[in-house]
């Protein structure tokens, strides 16, 4: 582990060479972040961050903000980026209000343009957005909008969205990953990281084990043929050090500076990772749907809800579940998929049209998934062929996935939540069951439950019979 008392600046060279170096790095993107700066005190290096992003020294910049106050040491850590930054910059402030109704800012389509249009104001130089997950997908798309640098100060390990091109944007009130831009540098400070509240960090654990059922729901896309972009590579650097996390989880769970700082630094290069693959697949995939579901749900009826990535860690319990529910019926042989369950408006449309009056999230939805229940319906024969031949893909399933336990004992000992019932807010049971029901009807992204769903195996007897199997893992 890194020593935390130096500021290091990474040039990310070493990332770098391995994607270029790899046997499809023809497919690959190139890494867009200049670099990753770390250690107790690298907020207040900013300054030279900034002046080496290009944006030079006496000229405006903007710092983009949420409300929430969050803490540097004794301080408020937008008080000492801005007590850094004046020193050499002329600092103008967009500060990012929760909407009516809402407890914390969504990245909306209104909160997004507003934030460019307030950005553009003051015609900056640079941009730095101060946050977590939600700020930051914002300050990619403002800095994508004015073509400007822009330098992310991390305060919280709590997603692995933050060193990557891609935003999470609610597009008609449903999340969709939508592509924005790398920002050019990171700023990791564990007076602020490992000062976040506790319940932050045990998500960030929670976002981070979503890679293996992730990158198995990637490898399947690719085996049938929908998506043909899976990559070792990128599967690669996502679990990279995540061997020692596991073992720390305990440690983690109490906010110990040091398994706080693996843990921002396993977030970071699984940010790398989906960046590098031009998507969010090696690290989203069923259970990034059911929390996406959860989470639309909230937004859409005005619910508060759990936090992402605690959402995630226990929909990865859900999800590994699954996937041993698919392999054993795979194993049982004589599986076939069946063109009479591939959903079609109908039942997409049953699926949301609670969610809002106007039918525009059900619209949105159907949209996505209408384009994979085509695909579906052109490629039986390819799905039935890899049906056929499982067996020569179970070695690479049982390389990818961990066992429901595995996930849950990690989760279990860094005091996350494993399970449904243990999320803050506890959602509604019939909501749960919703979201895990419908997980695979709002996106077009094949995955375990869609081939659960083809071959029969996803009634509501499954859904409740594996929901039951993830409460007896918390006993
Ligand atoms: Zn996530």
């Amino acid at each position: 582990m890194s020593n935390l008392d130096a500021v290091i600046v990474d040039d990310l060279n070493e990332w770098r060479a391995l994607v270029r170096e790899s046997p499809d790095a023809a497919s690959l993107n190139p890494i867009g972040i200049k670099e990753v700066v770390r250690g107790r005190g690298a907020l207040e290096t900013l300054p030279d961050v900034l002046e080496r992003c290009g944006v030079d020294t006496g000229s405006v910049i903007t710092v983009l903000s949420d409300t929430t106050r969050k803490r540097y040491k004794n301080d408020d850590v937008l008080d000492v980026v801005l007590d850094a930054l004046r020193v050499t910059y002329r600092v103008e402030i967009v500060r990012i209000a929760p909407g009516p109704l809402a407890s914390v800012v969504h990245a909306d389509e209104v909160t997004v343009a507003d934030a460019v249009e307030n950005t553009r104001l003051g015609a900056p130089r640079g941009l730095v957005s101060v946050g977590s997950g939600t700020m930051v997908d914002i300050g990619k798309v403002v800095a994508h909008g004015l073509s400007i640098p822009h330098v992310v100060v991390q305060t919280a390990a709590s997603v692995n969205g933050f060193a990557d091109n891609q935003s999470v944007l609610l597009i008609d009130g449903v999340k969709r990953t939508t592509p924005s831009q790398w920002p050019d540098a990171l700023v990791i400070d564990p007076w602020t990281v490992a000062e976040a509240p506790i319940a932050m960090t045990r998500s960030g654990l929670g976002d981070q084990l979503s890679m293996f059922s992730a990158a198995a729901d990637w490898y399947l896309a690719g085996a049938v043929g929908f998506d043909t972009s899976y990559s070792a590579t990128p599967v690669s650097m996502m679990r990279h050090d995540v061997d020692e996390l596991v073992l720390l989880a305990h440690e983690l769970g109490w906010g110990d500076q040091r398994a706080v700082d693996l843990l921002a630094s396993c977030l970071t290069v699984g940010g790398l990772a989906m960046g590098v693959a031009g998507r969010t697949a090696p690290s989203s995939g069923t259970e990034h749907l059911v929390s996406h579901l959860l989470e639309m749900h909230g937004d859409a009826l005005g619910v508060s809800t759990a936090s992402h990535g605690s959402q995630v860690g226990a929909s990865s319990v859900f999800a590994s579940l699954v996937w041993r529910h698919v392999r054993q019926r795979l194993a049982d042989g004589n599986v076939r998929v069946d063109a009479s369950n591939i959903a079609n408006y109908e039942r997409v449309r049953g699926a949301f049209a609670h969610l809002d009056s106007s039918g525009a999230m059900a619209e949105e939805c159907w949209k996505a998934y209408q384009r994979k229940s085509r695909w579906i319906r052109l490629h039986l024969d390819d799905i039935n062929h890899v049906l056929d031949e499982w067996s020569t893909h179970e070695r690479e399933f049982h390389q990818l996935l961990k066992s429901p336990e595995f996930v849950a004992d990690t989760l279990r000992r860094a005091q996350a939540p494993l399970t449904f019932d243990q999320l803050d807010p506890v959602p509604d049971l019939e909501v749960v069951v919703w979201a895990t029901t419908n997980c695979h009807l709002m996106r077009d992204r094949f995955t375990v439950v869609d081939l659960a769903d083809l071959i029969g195996t996803w009634n509501p007897d499954d859904v409740a019979h594996l929901l039951a199997q993830q409460s007896m893992l918390a006993l």
